[in-house]
């Protein structure tokens, strides 16, 4: 049974009053039982108190980015250490808006994920192809090489530290959602991808997120789809209503 998970990146949305205000409605409002589980993103100046907040809550936090370097003089950025050590063990890497607006490459990526399992993080890996590659037929290569140059130098024992979030570029705030059979054959092919490299025991049990305007209305359809195993929510995680409706959706 592979872990269901919806997680939500507040991206550069909420200041801390806001952050506070939207962390009490999900916690007052998260069904005491779900089948998935939560995770929310806030920014990192909000990260710690989020953190605190959410202790002995349902909910998990996760920082939005993470630098490759155990510290030193790089202005502006945060480290693996400063995350845990305010309870935060969680980090999403290579979302596209880091991947197209700051430059991140496969090769950096590939450092943040090395930096993120060695202090034993959990990485939420994203991934996906952009309009032009798929118009172009070209998006199978272009996932399977984001896989293969970003997280495929991994061990094997550093699997069950990571979750993948298939988002193709061209759904992100977009509106524009893949189809259900579109996520769904591309989910296939991530997790064949895997079973080649990596095996069954790996293939099997790793959580593949769908990331890509999901809304209350399409969730249902997109997370009932076998290789689905949840969502990475943008702007539908900035409401505890429409957040928690998709959570329940699961
Ligand atoms: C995202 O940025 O990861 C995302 C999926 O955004 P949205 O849901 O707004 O498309």
């Amino acid at each position: 049974m592979r872990k269901q998970i919806v997680a939500g990146n507040w991206k550069m949305h909420k200041n801390a009053s806001q952050t506070e205000e939207l962390l009490n409605e999900l916690i007052s409002k998260i069904p005491a039982k779900t089948n998935a589980q939560v995770i929310v993103a806030p920014t990192f100046i909000n990260l710690a108190a989020a953190a605190n907040k959410l202790k002995n809550t349902p909910i998990g936090v996760s920082a939005q980015n993470v630098h490759q370097a155990e510290g030193g003089a790089f202005t502006g950025e945060i480290s693996a250490d400063m995350l845990k050590s305010v309870g935060v063990n969680t980090v999403i890497l290579g979302h596209s808006e880091r991947r197209a607006i700051f430059n991140e490459t496969d090769a950096l990526i590939a450092n943040k994920v090395d930096t993120a399992l060695k202090h034993e993080m959990t990485v939420i890996f994203c991934f996906g192809e952009e309009l032009k590659d798929r118009q172009s037929d070209n998006h199978f290569n272009i996932v399977e090489n984001q896989l293969r140059d970003g997280l495929f130098h991994i061990s094997k024992e550093s699997w069950s530290k990571v979750v993948l979030a298939y988002e193709p570029v061209w759904a992100i705030g977009t509106g524009e959602t893949a189809s259900p059979e579109q996520a769904q054959e591309m989910h296939e092919f991530i997790r064949e991808t895997i079973r080649k490299a990596f095996g069954n025991d790996i293939a099997d049990v790793v959580s593949i997120l769908y990331g890509g305007s999901v809304k209350p209305e399409n969730a249902k359809e997109i997370f009932s789809k076998p290789d689905v195993d949840g969502g990475l929510i943008g702007g539908a995680a900035l409401k505890a209503e429409d957040f928690l409706a998709i959570v329940t959706a699961i």
